[in-house]
């Protein structure tokens, strides 16, 4: 099933306990396409960056089955840029810097051939434009789904609380989740999310997992532990790529999917983490992907021992 991405595709300056790494190549949408390619080819991209974006980047993203007719190269102007630093628990990361650029006036046109995609993955990026992507639209996708972060919070609540009438699920980390409900319990904070209008709520908590809330149920995924962590940038991304990916490429909305879908999304964020920016993305085998599901669910499994 068609899957249509929407988000930014940037350059990133990332400091981490274990080094540096400037300019790199991140932006939501590259870390959802990347993540997603390796479970759906029929992927399309809404994105815009400047003519200082690497050419090579844009056919790799190609290569890997990404439609990019729908990202805009703008001439004379410059990507997105964010700048982050970890601290040395990596769940903590202060944003250094965030240079809108080419996204201080972006317009999303969306091709003729993108106007009914399956799924949406409404990535990290300006509120109104997450809106917009929704109106051209001829038909309305089977699930849509939306990531945001404190920044648009922080700028655009307004818009984002109008985009959010209109999607199905919100993925989104625990700091997100309190700071847009205003609770700090997770479980009312769904709640109160789940009035803003999506029915799904997945609360990510980094190395802690993640939480999927429906209509009174729960379901819990841990984060897989890792001997190695070195750049928790875009393992967000990467999750909500996994996760939806996963979801078009099984065309099953039941709760028990979604739940698969919520470990091939961990799954696929763990491997995110392993090497700065998109770098561990790249070089992925299905066999690495299968083995590490199976390392999940032997992680959870258990024998409870009781009667009831
Ligand atoms: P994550 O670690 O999953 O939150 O995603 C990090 C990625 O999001 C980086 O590659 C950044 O380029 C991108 N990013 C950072 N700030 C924003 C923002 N305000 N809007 C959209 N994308 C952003």
């Amino acid at each position: 099933m068609s899957l249509l991405a929407v988000g930014t595709v940037a350059f990133d300056d990332i400091e981490t306990p274990f080094g540096r790494a400037e300019r790199v190549i991140g932006g939501a949408a590259t870390y959802i396409t990347l993540a997603a390619s390796y479970f759906t080819d029929n992927l399309k991209i809404v994105s815009v960056v400047g003519d200082d974006f690497p050419k090579e980047e844009l056919s790799y993203l190609e290569s890997r089955g990404v439609n990019l007719e729908g990202l805009q190269v703008k001439a004379g102007e410059k990507s997105f840029f964010w700048a982050g630093r970890y601290h040395d628990n990596l769940n903590d990361r202060d944003t250094l810097d965030t240079q809108l650029n080419v996204l201080a006036d972006f317009h999303p046109v969306l091709p003729d051939s993108y106007k009914s995609p399956a799924y949406l993955m409404l990535g990290n990026l300006t509120p109104a434009v997450q809106k917009a992507v929704i109106e051209q639209l001829e038909e309305r996708p089977k699930f849509i789904a939306l990531d945001t972060m404190n920044f648009w919070m922080d700028t655009a609540m307004e818009s984002l609380l109008d985009v959010l009438k209109h999607i199905d699920g919100l993925i989104i980390n625990d700091e997100e989740a309190r700071q847009l409900s205003g609770e700090h319990s997770l479980v009312k904070a769904a709640d109160v999310i789940h009035d803003m209008g999506p029915k799904y709520v997945v609360i990510k908590k980094g190395e802690h997992g993640a939480l999927l809330f429906e209509g009174g149920r729960v379901f819990f995924a841990p984060a897989l532990p890792l001997a190695e962590v070195y750049d928790p940038t875009g393992a967000g991304d990467t999750f909500a790529g996994g996760f939806m990916g996963y979801i078009a490429r099984t065309d099953d909305l039941s709760f028990e999917n979604m739940k698969r879908a919520v470990i091939y999304g961990s799954a696929m964020a763990s491997f995110c983490v392993e090497k700065f920016s998109v770098e561990r993305l790249k070089e992925l085998s299905n066999k690495e992907i299968n083995k590490r599901i199976a390392q999940f669910v032997e992680l959870v499994n258990f024998d409870a021992d009781i009667e009831l």
